[in-house]
């Protein structure tokens, strides 16, 4: 027997009928790359997706045909979002800092036959043209541009094309299970890994998140995704935010700590997301503005970890609440957010502080536990370290194009961080297991070496890798920025009482900035080609 209730499938065509009806005039407002800011609403949103829809179904295109798109966060990328995976095809969006090679790789692997971008990627787009295989319409997303139309034959225009789209277009039923969305992971090993999510994933992602200790977006809201929409669909914030009627603020090219304090004052912003290097430059841009951003209640961090510092100076200085969030491509990906349970409220603010800088816990939905080498499932103590294995509807069985299952023989998905978990859930990521430093068999956190680095004040960043040591294998060693002025010795004091004296870096290289990949992370593997015998050729 079946339960006797409407068998409705969950479908991303639901998320924005649902907001143009009844969240229609909220408004979307979106920083164009030209630096205009186009105000628009979810009803206008919403009709040139369907008429996009349209348009894509009627150039003839089979169902989960995937159109890529190469774009900053923008109003035209947001009805892309859902236009084709509406219409049943399958948003494919490239992250344009990758280098070409591998977003020709990625072009290919998908099998994009439609390509959206944005005129600051026309360029780049018509250099690699020859080499995507598979793509056979081309679309700037603006209005007609005859200078663009020169430098790529056969170019379309988004918004002629959709002119002549249906905006009363009826989204077609599709199985939930259909693919909806494709990402590659940033690669930072090997060749991106496709990771296709399916319009049942996606729903389960923004609806199971937004409860009230996860990300808590209301039509009350005003949330701007500084997290770009080429990676993770921007931790799923466009269908959340579609679901709940919040009013959406997308940022566009400009996500320097002016544009953004700027946004966020013109726009009243209530909630931002993003990762901790944009956090960093908002701060610095603040320091000197005086904005005391006075809108913004709350941001999201994550995609690396979050300097308890960090969380301090926005607490203290602008009364906004850092959530920290932990997740991956392969995790949709929001999988753990930091909130405190109700038998924290009596705690001292520097015991809560210790809580909050954490990773969190998991929203319902997702499962997490620590194993070690050897698969063994190991404590929930908060101390006992492993690695991280996750399971839930929204985390990938298998990668796109491969076979293969990407899981443990007992179906979990090995996350590639090691982390704690403490007796109520709340997990730490220590590090990730190929960054993590072993100094005579023991194991040092680099995230706390760098944590306790970025709190100097005269450090804007820092990055610890591990160095090759003749007697200890490896030894720690800090890499860091300065933003004022501060010695070697000066700065390895401030570890002394707050890590174990072995775990003290033996060494701190000044350089004038750090590598960051193509979301915004520290690529460390970059630092230990360069840094990595220091030690060793000091000892010579
Ligand atoms: P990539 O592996 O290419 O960086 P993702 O963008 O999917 O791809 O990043 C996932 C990884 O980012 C996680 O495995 C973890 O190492 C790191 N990460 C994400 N959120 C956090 C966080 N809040 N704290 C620490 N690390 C994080």
């Amino acid at each position: 027997m079946l339960g006797k209730m409407m068998d409705q499938q969950l479908l991303i065509s639901s998320l924005i009928d649902h907001a143009a009806r009844c969240h229609g005039r909220t408004e979307i407002v979106s920083v164009e790359t030209s630096g205009e800011v186009d105000v628009t609403s979810w009803q206008e949103v919403a009709r040139n997706a369907r008429r996009l829809g349209s348009v894509l179904t009627k150039l003839g295109l089979p169902q989960e045909t995937r159109c890529g798109t190469i774009a900053w966060n923008n109003r035209r990328h947001l009805e892309i979002y859902f236009g084709s995976s509406g219409a049943g095809f399958v948003c494919h969006t490239l992250n344009p800092r990758l280098h070409p090679d591998q977003m020709v790789y990625i072009a290919n692997d998908a099998q994009d036959r439609v390509m959206f971008f944005d005129r600051t990627f026309l360029p780049a787009v018509a250099n690699l043209k020859d080499r995507f295989d598979t793509v056979e319409h081309y679309v700037l997303l603006g209005p007609r541009d005859d200078e663009a139309a020169q430098m790529l034959d056969g170019l379309q225009f988004y918004d002629e094309l959709i002119a002549d789209g249906d905006p009363d277009f009826v989204w077609p039923e599709l199985d939930e299970r259909q693919p909806s969305s494709l990402c590659y992971t940033s690669g930072t090993t090997g060749n991106p890994k496709g990771v296709l999510y399916s319009h049942r994933s996606t729903l389960l992602h923004a609806l199971v998140g937004n409860q009230p200790d996860g990300l808590a977006i209301s039509a009350c809201d005003t949330v701007m995704p500084v997290v770009p929409m080429f990676h993770v669909n921007a931790w799923g914030v466009p269908y959340t935010a579609a679901s709940a009627g919040a009013k959406l603020v997308l940022p566009g090219p400009g996500l320097d700590g002016d544009s953004l304090a700027n946004l966020i004052d013109t726009q009243h912003v209530t909630a931002a997301f993003g990762v901790p290097t944009i956090w960093m430059g908002l701060l610095a841009a603040l320091e000197k503005s005086g904005s005391k951003l006075p809108s913004l209640t709350r941001t999201i961090v994550g995609g690396a970890p979050m300097p308890p510092s960090m969380y301090t100076a926005f607490r203290d200085k602008y009364d906004v609440e850092l959530i920290q969030a932990w997740g991956m491509t392969e995790t949709s990906p929001l999988a753990t957010v930091n909130r405190l349970l109700q038998r924290h409220e009596g705690l001292s603010t520097e015991a809560q502080t210790d809580i909050r800088v954490g990773q969190g816990r998991s929203v319902y939905g997702i499962e997490i536990r620590l194993v070690d080498e050897s698969g063994n499932v190991l404590p929930e103590d908060g101390a006992t370290q492993g690695d991280l294995q996750v399971r839930g509807p929204w985390v990938v069985h298998s990668y796109f194009n491969k076979e293969d299952s990407a899981l443990t023989p007992d179906g979990w998905f090995d996350t590639g961080d090691v982390a704690t978990i403490d007796a109520d859930g709340f997990m730490v990521i220590r590090d990730r297991s190929k960054d993590i430093i072993k100094s005579g068999g023991e194991w040092i956190s680099t995230v706390e070496l760098e944590n306790i680095a970025i709190g100097h004040p005269a450090i804007a960043n820092a990055a610890a890798i591990a160095a090759h040591h003749p007697k200890w294998d490896e030894r720690p060693i800090l890499i860091a920025v300065k933003s004022g002025d501060v010695s070697e010795a000066e700065l390895l004091k401030i570890y002394d009482g707050k890590v174990a004296s072995w775990q003290v870096p033996d060494r701190v290289i000044f350089v004038d900035e750090l590598p960051l990949g193509a979301t915004g992370k520290v690529v460390k593997l970059k630092l230990r080609e360069t840094y990595a015998n220091v030690l060793l050729e000091g000892a010579a």
